[in-house]
């Protein structure tokens, strides 16, 4: 069997969050590579979407990305499941968005936004969940 060996960053949290490669449905200019092994050929092939790699490649593929930011440009390293499992929270967090009525309890909703604890967005919260939240996550004492 041949293996692969990739190189890149593998904090993919903050890729998948402050970038918008899961969500972007051309990334022409910093596409996905795929390397797809079959006996001893290696094919690294370009993909353009998130979603196109989690329809058309197996769970294990090796991936590559390129993040190009302002000053400097990283690559990251990751599978194919990676990539699901991005998708798959992001869709998590968007339909817990568009839900009516508390984010905890469902109740109506009265007091306000919370952040998520991993800081996606907000929990929007009834009054009730807005206090245990409180008590669960005391803020630090501002100086
Ligand atoms: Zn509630």
């Amino acid at each position: 069997m041949t293996t692969i060996v990739t190189t890149g960053r593998t904090d993919l949290d903050d890729l998948f969050k402050l970038s918008d490669i899961l969500q972007h449905k051309n990334l022409s200019h910093t596409p996905f590579l795929a390397f797809v092994a079959d006996g001893e050929t290696v094919t690294v092939r370009l993909v353009s979407s998130a979603d196109e790699l989690v329809e058309s490649y197996a769970a294990e593929t090796p991936v590559m990305i390129q993040w190009a930011g302002k000053w400097r440009s990283d690559f990251f390293r990751m599978t194919v499941a990676d990539v699901a499992w991005g998708l798959e929270r992001r869709r998590r967090a968007r339909a817990r968005e568009q839900q009516p009525g508390c984010s905890i309890c469902g109740g109506s909703i009265a007091d306000g936004y919370r952040p998520r604890e991993d800081e996606l967005g907000w929990l929007k919260l009834c009054r009730g969940c807005c206090e245990s939240y409180d008590r669960e996550h005391p803020r630090p004492a501002l100086r």
